[in-house]
């Protein structure tokens, strides 16, 4: 079975997010660069599955020359190959144009099923995998928090209000799961040393058959009009207890409508 994992490298959560002055796009070069947690549960979901019946996973992302650091991560973790979409002439891809060239890499690999996060912790559009399934003409399955393949069949559990639903799918398909999948391995010594010698292919624009008109900030949908800095987080207001606390947390809570 052949597995596609798709990664994304984000600015860390725990490193502060700035938007770019000159036209309001998250800062990137501004903040330390990881692979998606999402995305390393993802790795973690294409490893088992690989374990179980055998097959190989290959890591697929799209992004600048650093994100090979993603793929060198996920490598170490297990996965078997990757592939990176890398060329300036993907800069400012919102995505719609994200999704057409993960499609069109898709299209130069042979898979059995697509593993995506759910959604990504930095666009956070929860969009992609959609429009990937979409754009390959195969079902998609959302909110995956337990997965299983059965001959030709993948039996999934989806997160829903409340519950979770069963579904099954015929495959190739894409997957996209939630944090509840599992946890993710940590690379070992063994595996780090492995990650440098496996293969990585890249894909530039022009191999994937997209001209340099075609893809990127020059026809993105999406277009930051304005943006601006977060107010300073302003003082809280006080409450001395000196025995009508109480009535004045409750007076607070009311005139800011939360009782
Ligand atoms: C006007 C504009 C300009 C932008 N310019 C840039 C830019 O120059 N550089 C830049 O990095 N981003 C840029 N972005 C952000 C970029 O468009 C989004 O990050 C991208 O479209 C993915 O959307 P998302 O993060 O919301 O994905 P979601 O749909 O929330 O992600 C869900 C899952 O899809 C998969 N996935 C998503 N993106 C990728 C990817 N790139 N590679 C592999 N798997 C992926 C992952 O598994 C992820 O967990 C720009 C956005 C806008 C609106």
């Amino acid at each position: 079975m052949n597995i596609v994992v798709l990664v994304k490298q984000v600015p860390d959560t725990y490193s502060e997010r700035k938007l770019r002055e000159s036209d309001g796009i998250l800062d990137r070069d501004a903040t330390d660069n990881v692979i998606d947690e999402i995305d390393s549960r993802g790795v973690e979901a294409g490893l088992q599955l690989t374990e179980a019946h055998g097959g190989e996973v290959t890591v697929l992302t799209l992004g600048p020359d650093r994100a090979t650091e993603v793929l060198r991560k996920a490598l170490a973790m297990g996965a078997h190959k990757a592939v990176h979409v890398v060329d300036d002439a993907f800069a400012g891809s919102d995505a719609l144009q994200t999704s057409a060239a993960l499609a069109a890499a898709l299209g130069k690999l042979e898979f059995d099923l697509i593993i995506a996060g759910n959604e990504s912790t930095d666009g956070r559009t929860a969009s992609v995998p959609a429009m990937l399934a979409e754009r390959l003409g195969i079902p998609q399955v959302t909110f995956v928090r337990a997965l299983e393949i059965d001959g030709t069949t993948l039996k999934a559990e989806r997160t829903v209000d409340g519950g979770y639903t069963e579904v099954t799918s015929p495959i190739p398909a894409v997957v996209s799961v939630t944090e509840k999948i599992n946890e993710p391995r940590y690379p070992n010594f063994k595996g780090i040393m492995a990650a440098k010698s496996k293969p990585v292919t890249t894909f530039s624009a022009e191999d994937l058959g997209l001209a340099a008109g075609d893809t990127g900030g020059a026809v993105s949908w999406s277009i930051v009009l304005d943006a601006a800095p977060r107010p300073p987080r302003e003082a809280g207001e006080k409450v001395n207890d000196d025995g009508s606390a109480g009535t004045k947390v409750a007076e607070y809570l009311a005139s800011a409508r939360l009782i």
